[in-house]
């Protein structure tokens, strides 16, 4: 079967609908009234509300095709053939209403009747909570065969405190020449770290408590959140090497290729992540704006900021010179318009915003590649392993270099960089603005460091707060 990203999307949609759910709309990628994400990154960090018992909802079946972006993936995209910092997670949720029983059948239908996406079974393997042996039943019985089913101690879903329970996955079996590693290598199994067994959906079944006791008490109302991803199923559908040969991104690559000096997608490897990577990259930084966040230095302005920046420097080593990445915001525009109109409608604005940004790195960008090669020559003469913390703060105040940039670029060249130097600059800086703002009564102070972090008393990392809601599905 032949389906492109609009029919996947619509299909999954349309299953649930008929199974009784009411659609939900993909929300803002900015969390509304929820101080502890970042990013909404997944279909469930929008159900919180319904979830905890704060609103009920309409119809406790919903449905939804959710934009969601994940920064603990950043350094994924390009390297595996799967990750994204932005992607739709397609998922259907139960508040208190159908369980595993019902979920499970549903899932088996969807995914191998001909009338839907009618994939052939022996493609399919599932993991499960080694022991919940209800779920194992429940798939037995809807026909998956006994060694297509893997207990796995890792599918139990828990964030501390609060909903948890045991959770199933779903992977596609996309064949031994998708293997990346050794056939005896140990992570080469449904629920390992390869290409071969993609993970397209994660089933979770909340059924506990986590209390602070950490005991785990029965949940009155037991529920089910899913998580599809859109973009790994359309690989599949289109029969594409990874995500990125799809309807959703080969245009945006096609249109980097018409920007760089010649290079072709699918020549080599090096160049292939750059070109994956601005595709990437240019979606998020889109919808993010499009949603209302902003390049700056703090929170999720300077995750905008990272990507827009990454994406500039992946684009010069392309050999692209010229501001681009504006231009590319129609294209994204129009590969989504199917389910997101607004994108195509707001362009001009997001590419106002992101021209902006991009003119300002620009200005900086080729004396901070000058700066940089050259205390790399230095590493490499000296021998030392480790670009010093003043260097890596230079580049960052001075040319705007976000210091995981510079560490990717250093890591290509086998070296690291000194973070606990980089944050001791930064603090000092930053003392420095403080007391001059102090001295100033609050007035006069007009750097760039002053306006961003005004309202930050100190440099905090946001991968990790990401990293902690990571497992929300
Ligand atoms: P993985 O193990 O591949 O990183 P995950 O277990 O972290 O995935 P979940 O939290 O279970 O992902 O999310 C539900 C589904 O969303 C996954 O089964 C996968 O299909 C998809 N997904 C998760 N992260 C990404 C991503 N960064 N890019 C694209 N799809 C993703
Ligand atoms: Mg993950
Ligand atoms: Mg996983
Ligand atoms: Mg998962």
């Amino acid at each position: 079967k032949k389906l492109n990203s609009a029919q996947v999307r619509r299909m999954y949609l349309d299953f649930f609908i008929q199974h009784g759910h009411t659609e939900m709309p993909s929300r803002s990628l900015v969390p509304v009234d929820d101080p502890t994400l970042l990013w909404i990154n997944s279909g469930v960090a929008t159900m919180k509300k319904y979830f905890d018992g704060q609103v009920v909802p309409k119809n406790p079946r919903m449905t939804s095709s959710q934009k969601s972006i994940r920064t603990n993936d950043i350094e994924n995209v390009g390297k595996t053939a799967r990750h994204h910092t932005m992607f739709e997670m397609l998922g259907n949720f139960s508040v208190g209403d159908y369980f595993k029983d019902d979920v499970i059948p549903w899932a088996w239908e969807l995914l191998t009747s001909d009338e839907w996406f009618g994939f052939d079974p022996e493609r399919l393997y599932i993991t499960y909570y080694p022991k919940d042996d209800a779920a194992k039943k429940d798939w037995l019985k809807a026909g998956v065969k006994e060694d297509h089913l893997i207990p796995d101690q890792d599918n139990f879903w828990d964030i501390g405190q609060g909903p948890s329970g045991p959770d199933t996955e779903i992977f596609y079996d996309r064949g031994q020449e998708f293997n990346n590693l050794p056939e005896d290598d140990p992570e080469s199994y449904p629920g390992g770290e390869n290409e071969r067994y993609l993970e397209i959906w994660n089933i979770v079944f909340s059924q506990f408590n986590h209390t602070p006791e950490d005991t785990y008490e029965p949940l009155p109302h037991k529920n089910i959140d899913t998580g599809m991803g859109l973009e790994r199923v359309v690989s599949i559908f289109e029969n594409a090497p990874t995500n990125f040969e799809t309807d959703l991104f080969m245009p945006l690559i096609k249109q980097v290729e018409g920007f760089s000096d010649g290079k072709q997608y699918g020549k080599n490897k090096t160049d292939d992540i750059q070109f994956k990577i601005i595709a990437d990259h240019i979606r998020s930084i889109t919808f993010a704006i499009n949603d209302g966040a902003l390049p700056s230095n703090m929170g999720r302005g300077y995750v905008i900021r990272r990507l827009l920046r990454r994406s500039v420097v992946a684009g010069k080593k392309l050999g692209i010179d010229e501001p681009f990445l504006a231009k590319m915001v129609p294209t994204v525009g129009e590969i989504m318009k199917d389910y997101y109109p607004d994108v195509l409608e707001n362009a001009d604005y997001v590419a106002k915003v992101i021209k902006s940004e991009e003119d300002r790195f620009s200005a900086t960008l080729n004396g901070g590649l000058s700066l940089l090669n050259q205390v790399i020559e230095e590493a490499k003469t000296t021998g030392t392993k480790q670009i010093d913390g003043q260097t890596a703060f230079k580049l960052y105040d001075t040319y705007g270099f976000p210091v995981e940039l510079t560490e990717e670029y250093a890591a290509d060249e086998g070296l690291t960089v000194d973070d606990k130097g980089f944050a001791a600059a930064m603090t000092e800086q930053q003392n420095r603005a403080r007391n001059a703002r102090d001295m100033d009564n609050g007035m006069g102070v007009q750097t760039d460091l002053w306006t961003d972090f005004k309202d930050e008393s100190k440099y905090v990392g946001y991968t990790d707060l990401e990293v902690e809601n990571a497992k929300v599905i």
